[in-house]
């Protein structure tokens, strides 16, 4: 599945088309995380620095309608990146049409464009969002290259990414792009072992792909967060109030059956009485009584974890273990970040939106290998699925 990279290509004097992935929350005008601008950096950097004439473009939230347009503009982000860039960035209020074409076409070598979010074209007949192929046709001429670097759309066939790649233009990967294939790829497909998961978050119902294909491939699933008791009623054990998908119950049976003991549950829950900080907490080995809902893992359970991740050589996390938004139950995110904080030569992965926000608002952003930027995307991968993004990108 090696795929050719913008190091695969000649740059110089060329016009490159750079898909980005630029969907950064935007509040009264301003960004308020930059985070995937700073991760596109290298590729444009690179294009850039190789005489390449950077067309850089890339969804914002979603349009609709023409009111959506409000707030979604990709001019904030064009600023942004051209403080991180240290030039001079152009951008232009277009997707389509002669100011766009005229500004391509008077691009020096090593210049940086940015146009409009590429949603924009959703208003008239969600021709981005359904990869209208006019549409990918007609960005695919105003370059010689396409660049790919959109990991976190990289699950949908839109025309910013599939429908330029499908014109028959030369697609390549960006840096971001193939860091995560990479990353994520090995780690499910041909994993240093043992190789352990982590998935937790709230519910079975958005893992279940993940969990099946890493039953074949893991050689230890852990389990924590809201799913916990899921599968404690699977397997007959009482869970108070505890978030439960009843309709899943058999699903998990079925699950745990498989696994054997691959798969390991919680031994023991934080519980409080309501989905809130304010009350007090209390410890359960097991079953949880009626009145009280799990909210994080016990702390023996963070030694059980801990225990067995001693020996990881892999370890992807899916997942928070709790309600870490909550102090009170945000300990056994941190007790199993901890433990992998501490593992020496293993590759730890987190692909998850939520998983990563975890990891840096507790503070252990630094201590992961790798944390994927695409929360959708990512949890594809995990489950083993072809994304179209990738698969549309030049084999090596
Ligand atoms: P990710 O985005 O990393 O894939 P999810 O979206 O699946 O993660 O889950 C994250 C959410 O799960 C968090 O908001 C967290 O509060 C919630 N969660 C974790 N444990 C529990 C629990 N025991 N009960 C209810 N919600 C939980
Ligand atoms: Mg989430």
């Amino acid at each position: 599945m090696a795929k050719k990279t913008v190091e695969d290509i000649e740059l110089e004097g060329k016009k490159v088309l750079v898909r980005a992935d630029f969907n950064v929350p935007v509040a009264d005008g301003a960004i308020t995380d930059d985070t995937r601008i700073k991760a596109a950096l290298p590729t444009i950097k690179y294009v850039s620095q190789h005489g390449g004439k950077a067309i850089l473009f890339s969804h914002l939230g979603r349009v609709k309608t023409e009111e959506d347009k409000e707030g979604k503009s990709l001019a904030p982000v064009a600023k942004r990146l051209g403080e991180l860039v240290e030039r001079n960035v152009t951008f232009i209020p277009q997707t389509r049409g002669k100011e766009l074409e005229d500004a391509i076409a008077n691009m020096q070598d090593g210049e940086i464009v940015v146009f409009e979010n590429t949603r924009f074209e959703d208003i008239d007949g969600k021709k981005e969002s359904k990869n209208d192929p006019e549409l990918g046709k007609y960005w695919a001429s105003l370059g010689d290259i396409f660049v790919n670097d959109a990991f976190g759309t990289a699950h949908r066939s839109h025309a910013s990414n599939v429908g330029i790649a499908s014109s028959g233009i030369p697609t390549v990967a960006g840096f971001l792009m193939e860091k995560e294939i990479k990353f994520i790829g090995e780690a499910v497909e041909s994993p240093k072992r043992p190789m352990i998961a982590i998935l937790g978050g709230a519910k079975v119902s958005d893992k279940i792909g993940v969990i099946e294909n890493l039953i074949e491939k893991a050689d230890k699933i852990l389990i924590g967060g809201g799913m916990t008791y899921t599968f404690y009623k699977a397997n007959g054990e009482d869970i108070g109030n505890s978030m439960v998908e009843e309709d899943k119950v058999e699903l998990a049976k079925s699950l745990i059956e498989k696994a054997g003991d691959k798969l390991v549950l919680p031994v023991d829950s934080i519980t409080a009485s309501e989905f809130s900080n304010d009350v007090a907490t209390q410890t359960y080995e097991g079953a949880i009584p009626e009145g009280q809902m799990g909210l994080d893992i016990g702390p023996k359970t963070v030694e059980k974890f801990s225990d067995i991740l001693k020996d990881a050589k892999t370890v992807v996390w899916n997942g928070p273990m709790g309600v870490f938004e909550m102090s009170n139950f945000a300990k056994g995110t941190i007790g199993v970040c901890e433990a992998i904080a501490n593992l020496q030569g293993a590759t730890t992965i987190i692909g998850g939106g939520d998983s990563a926000a975890a990891a840096e608002s507790l503070g252990f952003s630094d201590d992961f290998t790798h944390i994927s930027t695409g929360g959708g995307a990512s949890l594809e991968l995990l489950e083993g699925k072809t994304l179209p993004g990738l698969a549309a990108i030049n084999d090596k």
